[in-house]
């Protein structure tokens, strides 16, 4: 299986030639299957991701984490949702199935030229239950509830070949009432993940304002990734006012963390346009 990143930041997108390395997009990661078209969000990276598939005809798996601006607000450009003949395929857990509805409503007059209900593509929306398992041929599919504000879903993509797991805006330590998941859940539902790719939007002396917004602090995430033996992480959902220097900054920090505490765990930050194979449950990055 093949993870690439489109886009990486988190709230808003970022152009500017300080994180142009990392790059501006907001939240998109496609995953190819076992001959599947997955993808994970629809920020503005999405947009790329329709144009390199435009001319690949297989149907599209659109998994939602949550319906934040950020997550969705690409869809409206992605070339494939015009396309004849073209089936798409949205899916969502932990949150009202009706709300899916958002990805196509915010194309509404005035907001955009084009009603979501004009476009070309056949857009279904495939039943995805709580807590249950989804199969889809040989590709098993499991779901956790974010902690963030209005939920979300965490999904985690296994076949024989490997696993890996997407969760974004998650807040690992949130106030009490923003508890949908606990640590050792957490822990529980990485069991066997390959590579891990979670939000890592904070650092620790942002917590007193950011406390309770839905994100993880990054001391957090690499917490998480030692104590659940995860060999590969990846930063995910960067914040957009980090520019590369931090962010090379506060990864080669990471890295040093692990280093200290023996733990045998990779530590990568997201960028656009890398790939990482996994294959065997080794992974590879180009
Ligand atoms: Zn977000
Ligand atoms: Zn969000």
């Amino acid at each position: 299986m093949k993870v690439t990143f489109y886009g990486v930041r988190g709230s808003i997108p970022t152009s500017s030639g300080e994180t142009i390395k990392y790059g501006g997009h907001t939240a998109c990661l496609f995953a190819e299957v076992n001959n599947k078209l997955l993808v994970f969000d629809a920020g503005t990276g999405i947009r790329k991701l329709g144009n390199d598939l435009v001319s690949d005809q297989r149907d599209i798996h659109l998994f939602f984490s949550h319906y934040h601006w950020d997550h969705i607000q690409g869809f409206p450009f992605f070339k494939p949702a015009y396309q004849c003949g073209r089936h798409i395929h949205l899916l969502a857990s932990y949150l009202p199935r009706k709300n899916v509805k958002a990805v196509l409503d915010q194309m509404a007059d005035p907001h955009f030229p084009v009603p979501g209900d004009k476009i070309q593509a056949k857009v279904g929306v495939m039943p995805m239950d709580d807590a249950e398992n989804i199969q889809l041929d040989d590709i098993r599919i499991t779901t956790c509830a974010l902690n963030h504000p209005g939920g979300g879903a965490a999904y985690r993509i296994e076949t024989n070949e490997g696993c890996f797991a997407y969760i974004t805006d998650n807040e690992l330590v949130p106030p009490s009432s923003h508890l949908n998941t606990t640590w050792e859940q957490w822990i529980g539902f990485l069991q066997g993940v390959d590579l891990l790719i979670h939000d890592a939007m904070y650092l620790d002396e942002e917590l007193s304002s950011i406390h309770g917004w839905g994100h993880s602090l990054i001391s957090q995430t690499i917490q998480l990734a030692k104590d659940a033996k995860i060999a590969n992480l990846v930063l995910f959902h960067h914040d957009p006012d980090r520019n590369d220097k931090q962010l090379d900054s506060i990864l080669k920090d990471c890295q040093n963390w692990m280093k200290q505490y023996n733990a045998e765990c990779t530590v990568t930050m997201a960028k656009e346009g890398d790939v990482y194979q996994i294959s065997k449950s080794t992974v590879e990055i180009n």
